[in-house]
């Protein structure tokens, strides 16, 4: 079980937060000495306002959104993992895994909702064929083509990565990234546009072997993305908080995915004659810190995070991690009213208009949770920060009557 020091309760300003901000002030990278005083002191309000200070530095009085919608193909999932409540057996009650019938129905809701971006991601089904997934994507892109939308596919976590090479026989524990490669080449070329964070957990040996074992641990992640930034498509990280693991661990995590991307902005900034990193252009694009649900999962018994320590470790992350532009209130596990208090600790963007997410949901909330436009963008106003409509690339959204496009900056 987590054991999280409690704060002591004075002084409300914290002098040893000085060489920090100085840190700070000067762009240099944080220790992870210094994330753990940004974690431990009692002053966080003033981590909160060196987080702000990054975000408006990086990205001024502009908060994103976008019009989105999720859509899982399938819940079913050969593992067990006990913090996951999301996952059903074959012929469990509740389980379900949607044919291309089912998609093209989504795909048209969502090309007519204005949506940019469909989100698709769903368990480590242990039956479904490797061609299911080309159909899906396919499937995807063509009819919204069909409907005059050219809809970003944002899909399938490292973990499905890993499954899928497993299922199409072409993973090889002695050269892992050949068959990860493969995967993504392939679904690439039917039109994936970008990958999710998800399934990063916490990069921990032991908290991987007790909460999710049987998961991919941290390194092969990490080379999914590594993969992915090197075929030029550009990935989301997160991190899972708040169940087993101390913060020291979440430090590590951070530190971790600050230096893979190090190695593929190097790789983007001077192809180097490795044929691998040549021409290299993607990178991490958001870090998403999520926090742990107890309820329906195995880890029932643990009480999960509370408001102060959600908003604490976004702003630790948007400190400690200075290469990764975008750090996102999640508000489908925040909620909205978190979200605008994040806003306000280091985070630039709310995520979207989402429609049917039902992988964490914030205490038995049904698993339709949508927000209008309207309420995203006066939600995002009333924390401070101009509304700007994103694709799933960052660039900015123009809308004329129902069709869209964006603008590159
Ligand atoms: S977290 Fe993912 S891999 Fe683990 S049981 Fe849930 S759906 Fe399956």
């Amino acid at each position: 079980m987590t054991t999280l020091a409690v704060p002591e309760r004075l002084p409300r300003t914290d002098p040893r937060l000085d060489a920090i901000r100085a840190k700070v002030a000067a762009g240099e990278r944080l220790s992870l000495e210094d994330g753990e005083l940004l974690y431990t002191t009692p002053d966080i309000w003033t981590v909160c306002e060196l987080a702000d200070s990054v975000r408006r530095r990086l990205h001024g009085d502009i908060a994103y959104y976008n019009i989105n919608r999720h859509l899982n193909y399938s819940n079913v999932c050969a593992l067990s993992c006990k913090f996951c409540e999301f996952y059903r057996k074959k012929d469990e009650e509740g389980a379900y895994t949607r044919d291309m019938a089912y998609v093209r129905e989504e795909v048209a809701k969502a090309v007519e909702g204005g949506a940019t971006e469909i989100h698709s991601v769903g368990g480590l089904h242990p039956y479904l064929p490797f061609s299911y997934y080309i159909d899906l994507v396919r499937t995807i892109k063509e009819t919204a083509r069909e409907l005059g939308s050219d809809l970003h596919v944002k899909a399938f976590t490292a973990v499905e990565v890993v499954h899928l090479a497993k299922i199409a026989k072409v993973y090889k524990n002695d050269d892992r990234k050949a068959g990860i490669r493969w995967v993504l080449h392939e679904l690439k070329q039917v039109g994936l546009g970008s990958l999710p964070g998800g399934g990063a957990e916490v990069f921990d040996d032991r908290v991987h072997d007790e909460a999710f074992k049987g998961k991919i641990r941290s390194d092969v992640w990490l080379d999914v993305h590594r993969v992915a930034h090197e075929l030029g498509l550009n990935t989301n990280a997160t991190i899972l908080y708040g169940h087993i693991e101390e913060r020291r661990e979440r430090l590590v995590h951070m530190d971790m995915l600050r230096r893979v991307q190090d190695e593929a902005l190097a790789g983007a900034r001077q192809p180097d004659g490795d044929t691998a990193k040549q021409g290299r252009s993607a990178a991490f694009q958001a870090l998403i810190p999520l926090p742990f649900f107890p309820d329906g999962s195995e880890l029932e018994h643990l009480p999960g995070p509370a408001g102060l320590e959600n908003l604490r470790t976004l702003a630790v992350a948007r400190l400690m991690v200075d290469n990764i532009p975008h750090m996102k209130a999640f508000w489908i596990m925040q909620t909205l009213a978190m979200a605008q208090l994040m806003l306000q600790c280091g985070a630039n963007d709310v995520d979207g208009t989402v429609v049917w997410y039902d992988i964490t949901k914030v205490g038995g909330a049904s698993t339709h949770q949508e927000v209008t436009v309207p309420r995203l963008q006066r939600a995002i106003r009333e924390a401070g920060f101009e509304p700007v409509e994103r694709d799933t690339l960052y660039r900015r959204v123009k809308r004329d009557g129902q069709s869209w496009s964006v603008i590159d900056s």
